[in-house]
């Protein structure tokens, strides 16, 4: 668990999350401030701070997280209608939270990407 990090406090029980998925190794729970009717951050429990962390040593880690994903999209009901998945890296992406996670969207048409 990384020092001061919200995601690992939220991944540890700290602070409470609204979850939507969870094992071992991932957790799915709805962003605080959502921007579509679903909206759900998924998290690997493991810190690693952005993409740019992300190396061959992650590839179970990976596979995992989308997994999850797939999960999430089935249990609020986007898998048939469509989802985004987004993932923010560093300054100029808006990245506020520096623990990985991909922000998957759904729920309304989405429009072109940036
Ligand atoms: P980023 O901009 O890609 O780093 O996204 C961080 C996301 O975390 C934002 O969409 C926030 O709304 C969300 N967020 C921040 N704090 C919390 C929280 O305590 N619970 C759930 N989501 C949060």
């Amino acid at each position: 668990m990384a020092h001061d990090c919200l995601f690992c406090k939220i991944a540890a029980g700290e602070i409470p999350s609204s979850k939507v998925y969870e094992d071992e190794h991932v957790l799915a729970f709805r962003d605080i401030n959502p921007v579509a009717p679903v909206h759900v951050l998924v998290i690997p429990r493991q810190h690693l701070a952005s993409v740019a962390e992300i190396g061959p040593e992650h590839a179970d880690l990976l596979a995992r997280l989308f997994a999850a994903v797939q999960r999430v999209a089935a249990e609020t009901g986007v898998a048939e209608t469509g989802y985004r998945v987004v993932t923010n890296t560093g300054r100029d992406a808006g990245q506020q939270v520096f623990h990985l996670h991909l922000h998957v969207l759904g729920g309304r048409s989405l429009g072109p990407v940036a």
